[in-house]
């Protein structure tokens, strides 16, 4: 008798829940939309890249299906201008020795180009230059002949200091210009071999300013580095340790040799769109002021044509829950007081470009933004962190309050300053929020970044968090409050 009256109960609220048939935020069609961007035929959406435009007018049309207005004239797209570099197909890396070949290397597993590698088609002996730093008080180059070589550095910059001293840049570029500029015609990045967890080789554009050095520029995996120092006097571990401990240069030519081939396709100034809808508000006065919710669309592509960095956590899943949140507010026909923008940015993978763009070209007052929330790498993990908490402590309570009503997934501590594509809109005084999941790193910039590990549960939960805050900002509970930088 009983189970009768529960299983009438259960269908009633079915059809009770049928005919007030409301849009609703699942994991099913977030990661219906994950599925898509970090698909093979997208290649790792890298911006300015053909596959990333289908990224690009997908969700344009999306936007456009549920009654998002487009940015300007007609146009969901602003376009801008970035680097772009394609690694061509046909590759080659391998390990020589007294010149004979020894082995030939994965691409993907035992190394990956650096987004902005230049071409060449090299054989040369590979000379260890530690940290690669050439200043006046710490040069890595003072006693190593590099002129026709090709050199194997620590990607990373000292965690020591000298006394008094700035380190030159640690990103790619400047290393491999320096490397250059002492003759080198190739640069291998390793990581650190006494990480707890080394990093493995990972796809990246991020290379800091500059012109493009063109010489190939390859991170390599440890073992593989291993296999270079062959036959020479140190370990690369018992190498890291001396020069770190006694803070010396010790750069010294290996007694092996490597063979890079790689061609690329590379555009000083391509062009790139961020992907922007309008939510009217209907309030007369505050229909002026915006929100706006973005994430970026972009990551770093694919090399070759053999292999993809999926980017499913970075950043298909803030993207797709960029469309979801639209699709609450569109198709479930709510009214809010002020208007929303919804905003998917291009190239935050070489520097938050797209974001910078768009918070210098916002086409209306910057005064008028009310918040900026922005979510970056939101599907795996284990629970909810919201950045930017510090600076805008009353937008941060809205969300915490929320949360406290609803999934109570521990949104533990916050910081100041934005962070990711939040931080040119912190920047320029505006309130923001910056939504991403603990833990979730694990396969950052991988080829193992794919929907199959996304935590649904968190990722439905911390999107329901960004629908939920969005409209309590859009619709006047909350005042623009001066930041704390
Ligand atoms: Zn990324």
């Amino acid at each position: 008798m009983k189970k009768t009256y529960l299983l009438l109960l259960v269908l009633f609220i079915l059809v009770f829940q049928s005919v007030n048939a409301q849009y609703q935020i699942t994991s099913e069609n977030l990661i219906k939309t994950v599925s898509f961007l970090s698909s093979k035929d997208l290649q790792g959406r890298l911006s300015g890249s053909e596959e990333y435009f289908v990224a690009a007018n997908y969700m344009a049309k999306e936007f456009a299906d549920i009654g998002l207005l487009p940015f300007s004239q007609n146009s969901y797209f602003q376009k801008l201008k970035v680097e772009y570099n394609q690694i061509l197909p046909k590759v080659e890396f391998s390990l020589y020795k007294d010149g004979n070949f020894v082995e030939k290397y994965n691409l993907g597993k035992d190394y990956v180009f650096r987004g902005f590698s230049g071409a060449g088609d090299i054989n040369a002996q590979v000379v260890f230059v530690g940290y690669g730093i050439s200043i006046p008080e710490y040069d890595d180059y003072k006693n190593v002949d590099v002129k026709g070589k090709i050199v194997l550095a620590f990607k990373y910059n000292p965690s020591w200091n000298l006394d008094g001293v700035n380190w030159q840049s640690s990103l790619p570029r400047e290393k491999a210009r320096v490397a250059r500029e002492h003759g080198a015609v190739g640069i291998m990045f390793i990581s650190f071999p006494n990480d707890e967890n080394p990093q493995q080789p990972i796809g990246s554009v991020m290379h800091g300013n500059g012109e493009q050095v063109n010489i190939p520029q390859i991170h390599i995996d440890l073992p593989v580095a291993n296999d270079f120092f062959e036959g020479s006097d140190y370990k690369l571990k018992e190498l890291q340790t001396k020069i770190d401990s006694e803070k010396i240069n010790l750069s010294f030519a290996l007694k092996t040799e490597a063979k890079i081939f790689v061609e690329t396709d590379y555009v000083k100034e391509k062009e790139t769109v961020n992907i922007i809808g309008i939510y009217p508000g209907t309030d007369e006065k505050l229909k002026d002021e915006f929100v706006i919710l973005g994430a970026h669309l972009d990551h770093v592509g694919g090399q070759a044509g053999e292999i993809y960095f999926p980017g499913a956590n970075d950043n298909a899943s803030g993207s797709s829950a960029v469309l979801e949140v639209a699709k609450m507010f569109a198709k479930n026909k709510l009214q809010t007081k002020r208007s929303v923008m919804f905003v998917l940015f291009a190239s935050e993978e070489s520097g938050l470009e797209g974001a910078e763009y768009l918070a210098s070209n916002l086409g209306i007052e910057s005064s008028k933004v009310t918040a900026m929330l922005n979510m970056d790498c939101i599907a795996h993990g284990d629970s909810i962190q919201l950045g930017s908490g510090n600076s805008a402590p009353n937008l941060w309570q809205i969300a915490k309050k929320i949360d406290s009503e609803n999934a109570k997934l521990t949104i533990r501590n916050t910081w100041a300053g934005g962070g990711a594509d939040a931080s040119p809109f912190h920047e320029k005084g505006i309130p923001t929020l910056y939504f991403v999941t603990k833990n979730s790193y694990t396969h950052l910039h991988c080829l193992t970044d794919t929907p199959e590990t996304l935590n649904p549960i968190l990722y439905e939960e911390i999107t329901k968090l960004v629908y939920l805050t969005t409209f309590e900002v859009a619709n006047g509970n909350y005042n623009r409050e001066v930041i704390v930088k």
